[in-house]
């Protein structure tokens, strides 16, 4: 994350800028690596074994186009926008193009400004969360990612109304994602693969919404600074 001058109560007035967008990227590519087990035996449950598997296609395409230097002189928004269209081409199922639109839709709300605050990145994440619902009509309560999504956007964005710093934004959305988690054990899914299951999706954890908590905890630990 930039540094930018001092604000007037002495603290460091912090932005994000596209070498902060790099780094949580890849921390969401690492994560998505170390659960990538997880989040396919909870997709095993109620859908076809493979959120963990088309997360990690989708954030391996992402790192290695970045290293490849892909992203190389990119503004925050345009490099969201290279990170969505990438899980859209690479990722099957579902969560592909809905997590690459949340990313490109992301992308677009930041425009070509090299340096965003706090209010236009929670401006971003809202955007990418109306992406995913007009792409995929969930609603809260139909135990998708817009369970976890929902909650943190609007966590987010009341931190930093209240003139919370990026970092307790970040923290507040993720604890938000967590509970959304959480929330969608029992419900039961009306949306998705897993609604095919109707009541004997009750019970269990949606894998969707356990990625999107990852987004956001990696989120935090960038914004903490690793
Ligand atoms: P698929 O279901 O095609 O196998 P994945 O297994 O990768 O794709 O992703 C499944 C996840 O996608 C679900 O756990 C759910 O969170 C999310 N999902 C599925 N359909 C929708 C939808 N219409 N809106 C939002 N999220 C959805
Ligand atoms: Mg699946």
């Amino acid at each position: 994350m930039g540094r930018l001058g001092s604000a007037e109560a002495g603290e460091v007035v912090r932005v994000v800028d596209s070498a902060f967008v790099r780094s949580w990227v890849e921390e969401i590519a690492r994560s998505i690596e170390d659960r990538r087990d997880f989040l396919t035996q909870l997709d095993a449950a109620i859908g076809d074994a493979d959120h963990g598997v088309n997360m990690s296609r989708g954030f391996t395409a992402v790192t290695t186009k970045l290293s490849e230097g892909a992203g190389d002189g990119l503004a925050p928004g345009p490099l969201l926008v290279l990170v969505g269209s990438t899980l859209v081409s690479t990722v099957g199922g579902a969560s592909g193009p809905l997590y690459g639109t949340a990313f490109r839709r992301a992308g677009k709300a930041l425009g070509e400004e090299p340096q965003v605050d706090a209010a236009a990145f929670g401006g971003a994440l809202r955007a990418a969360l109306e992406g995913i619902q007009q792409l995929g009509a969930a609603s809260e309560g139909d135990k998708t990612m817009v369970d976890a999504l929902a909650p943190a956007v609007a966590a987010f964005e009341s931190s930093v109304k209240r003139g919370a710093s990026f970092e307790d934004a970040a923290s507040d959305a993720h604890e938000a994602a967590e509970e959304g988690v959480a929330a969608t054990v029992p419900l039961q899914a009306r949306k998705g693969r897993a609604s095919y299951l109707g009541p004997r999706s009750v019970g269990h954890q949606d894998p969707g919404a356990t990625s999107t908590a990852l987004v956001l905890a990696a989120l935090e630990r960038v914004a903490k600074g690793g």
